[in-house]
């Protein structure tokens, strides 16, 4: 028997953060008719009402367009979900469990118990979080244990590789879409619900479930590899008096080895890349190959160290110590564009420099309250001049352009001190020693 296909499936999607806000958005500006899930309230209900709950360049403008075609809407109800939807996009956090290195399942098994119980047809389980490999399997078990009998549902894996900061481009011309399914019906069903954006010519990758899975979690352990590896060669820098940026340079304009994803600096953070390593290193292990990728473990350890530096940097141009020492703390979010402070390097950061007594001020463009939240003992400041006001050292810490920007005869003026540490490799370094600024940056010489 040929299950039939629905041409437009209607699509609901579970979990409206940064990932499933910017899908159950962009679904609808494709022409699908699209309902947002989720348990939290307060996010339902802004985005209900044309509100983006973070910041993401141009998502609250497409959202209040989309809602206003009708297409799309927001609930808290699974019943209401399960009935409405073709295709069920399971777009929940997936973060580090507290106290060990593995993925915390329970909010992936939460959404599809409460889903599944409402489904009275033959529907399509999409999961978008990232997993550890073989959740795919198991969750099939568990979505068809809890459906009623009868509702005939399948899963399938599309996994997501948006970029917080350029998340609405990505996902509406992705480099790539990875379809992991088990029948001919849930291609069908996939390839129908991405129609407009296979019809520009995006690649389709088809492949078994495990294979679904394992692609985002190598995807980004490469990236994050790649980082860690300019960074180990900043710290063999810092040990020869070589220069890691014109290093990053000369490398980068081999092609096979190529520029992107090759800068030297404070290193990676965020809700995705720290806690996706860890995870696959933790499965890795239950797997019985946690030797083939043993250098994640390293990866990380190198990110870490940056961090670690960065503060030995502002302690050595504050002359030895930090106690007491006034540090303008430019940057929380752990990049630009973006409001998200999960495991961000800037705070981290800053945080190690309150603790050893430093006098920090931290200014974010965007990401002040969510910092305020995480960190609470810290002190905020809300522009540019107020944090680097009679300050000792400065420190940058995302590379914001409104940093990048900054006039160092300007900022001069505030400071008191021309003390700076360049965690980004962002600033003009010429600019700022012409200004008469003692200029340090992470892998380079005193004077390059
Ligand atoms: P997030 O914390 O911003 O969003 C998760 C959402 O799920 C929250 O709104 C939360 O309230 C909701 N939720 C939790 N339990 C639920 C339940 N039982 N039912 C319905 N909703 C529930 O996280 P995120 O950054 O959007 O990440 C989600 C997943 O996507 C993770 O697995 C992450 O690794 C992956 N991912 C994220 C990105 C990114 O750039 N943020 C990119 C690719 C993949």
């Amino acid at each position: 028997l040929v299950e039939p296909v629905v041409d437009r499936p209607r699509m609901t999607v579970i979990g409206t953060g940064y990932l499933g806000a910017t899908h159950a958005v962009c679904m609808a500006a494709l022409g699908f008719e699209v309902l947002g899930v989720d348990v939290d309230a307060r996010k339902i209900e802004a985005l209900a009402a044309g509100r983006v709950p973070f910041f993401e360049p141009g998502l609250e403008d497409l959202l209040r367009e989309t809602l206003a075609t009708g297409r799309l809407r927001f609930t808290q109800d699974f019943a209401q979900a399960a009935a409405f939807g073709d295709v069920h996009f399971v777009c929940v956090g997936t973060p580090q469990t507290k106290g060990s290195q593995a993925a915390d399942l329970t909010y992936v098994h939460a959404a599809v118990d409460a889903l599944a119980r409402h489904l009275t047809r033959k529907s399509l389980v999409v999961g978008k979080s990232t997993v550890p490999i073989g959740t795919a399997a198991a969750l099939t078990q568990r979505l068809q244990a809890a459906a009623p009998a009868g509702a005939a549902v399948e899963l399938a894996w599309n996994p997501e590789f948006l970029r917080e900061g350029y998340a609405v481009a990505d996902t509406l011309t992705p480099d790539r879409l990875v379809f992991g399914v088990t029948s001919a019906w849930a291609s069908a069903q996939l390839r129908a619900a991405f129609a407009p954006v296979l019809d520009k010519g995006t690649p389709l990758v088809e492949c078994d479930l495990p294979t679904a899975e394992l692609v985002k979690v190598a995807a980004n352990s490469f990236l994050a590899t790649k980082i860690s590896y300019i960074n180990a060669m900043a710290e063999v820098c810092e040990a020869t008096g070589a220069d890691v940026n014109l290093l990053a340079r000369a490398l980068s304009y081999d092609a096979r080895i190529g520029g992107r994803f090759l800068k030297p600096g404070l290193g990676f953070g965020g809700g995705c890349l720290p806690k996706d390593i860890r995870a696959f290193a933790a499965r890795a292990d239950e797997l019985g190959v946690g030797q083939a990728v043993a250098f994640l473990h390293e990866v990380d350890a190198i990110n870490n160290r940056r961090r670690r530096r960065t503060v030995d940097l502002v302690r050595e141009l504050a002359g030895g110590a930090l106690q007491g020492v006034r540090v303008a703390a430019l940057g929380a979010a752990f990049k630009p564009n973006s409001d998200d402070v999960r495991d961000a390097p800037a705070l981290d950061v800053a945080r190690m420099l309150h603790e050893e007594g430093a006098v920090v001020r931290v200014y974010d463009p965007q990401a002040m309250g969510n910092a305020r939240r995480a960190y609470p003992e810290l002190a905020y400041v809300d522009s540019l001049p107020a944090a680097v006001h009679l300050a000792d050292v400065v420190v940058l810490l995302t590379e914001w352009d409104q940093f990048r920007h900054a006039d160092p005869e300007m900022m001069g003026w505030l400071v008191a001190q021309r003390k700076v540490v360049d965690g980004r490799h962002a600033l003009d370094a010429d600019a700022y020693r012409a200004a008469g600024w003692d200029y340090r940056a992470l892998g380079r010489p005193l004077m390059s």
